[in-house]
């Protein structure tokens, strides 16, 4: 048994408590009065709702996802990375250079995630228009599955799945640590580890910040393929209610994917079919 298998064994309930315990705990230590709003609330109780749909689903099958397609690795006979390569370097540099590849991986995702047919399944996340630390936890069960599915397939991919829970664990309080509503920016550092502020810029909902700032970890991506945005302290207006996302029933924001990907396939073929009935005409 290694000391991280307690995240695993604390049971569902615990783990749950645990969370909001911890998230509650922070919004009140770092929350400014002018925070204290009927406002604030609402939008924290859409985000407990949200997550909780979720918490079964996902975060309870990371274990047997990772035996799954470790078997499907071997029935396939799929190629992995030499395990033996790890051998020798200690667990926390592991760790580093697993978070750092994952959040390549994830820079890329959530950039698909901000096009159009992507956007849907991200759309729940950028609904909050109180960003505080709980809106790490208000993820779309489609996002959430997606994210979960990609990162312990690297990861096994790498052949280091025992460091699963510990990245797990750290995106759970990093996730917390970024929707703070702080105006911390991390000084000279602020290029190698996200900072409130950097994520802030994310959640803005002001055109030029649309897309940009999509690292969750490491901003220097951003910085490298062009969508790095931090023009200095962000007082701008947070959530998405200008492009059409809801912000606090819980039940609208669960739609939305389903209803907007609809509205998209009705466009497309509304184009189609004028498309067909001017060539029609024409010939
Ligand atoms: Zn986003
Ligand atoms: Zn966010």
């Amino acid at each position: 048994m290694e000391w991280f298998d307690w995240i695993f064994e604390v049971g569902f309930g615990t783990q749950i408590l645990l969370a909001l315990l911890a998230k509650y705990l922070l919004y009140v230590a770092f929350k400014k009065a002018s925070e204290l709003t009927a406002h604030a609330d609402a939008n924290m109780l859409t985000s407990i709702v949200i997550a909780s749909f979720n918490l079964v689903a996902v975060y309870f099958f990371v274990d047997d996802v990772n035996d799954f397609l470790q078997a499907q690795y071997d029935a396939l006979g799929i190629p992995t990375l030499d395990p033996a390569i790890w051998d020798g370097l200690p667990l926390f540099v592991v760790c580093i250079i697993g978070i750092i590849t994952k959040d390549f991986a994830d820079y890329w995702s959530h950039r698909a995630m901000h096009t159009k047919w992507g956007w849907p399944t991200h759309a729940a996340h950028h609904s909050d228009t109180h960003v505080n630390a709980f809106t790490g936890l208000r993820v779309h069960f489609l996002e959430s599955f997606l994210m979960t599915m990609a990162y312990v397939l690297l990861l096994t991919w790498m052949q280091i799945p025992e460091i699963i829970p510990i990245v797990a664990l750290f995106y759970a309080v990093q996730g917390i640590y970024i929707h703070l509503d702080l105006d911390w920016d991390h000084g000279r550092f602020k290029y190698l580890f996200a900072s409130p502020r950097y994520h802030r810029w994310h959640h803005a909902d002001v055109p030029e910040a649309y897309g940009k700032n999509l690292a969750s970890v490491v901003p220097l991506f951003d910085v490298m393929f062009g969508t790095y945005y931090n023009p200095g302290v962000c007082k701008e207006e947070m959530g998405a209610l200008k492009t059409g996302v809801p912000d606090k029933n819980p039940l609208l924001i669960y739609i939305y994917p389903f209803r907007e990907w609809a509205d998209l396939i009705r466009d497309e073929v509304t184009k189609l079919s004028e498309k067909l009935r001017k060539s029609r005409t024409k010939s």
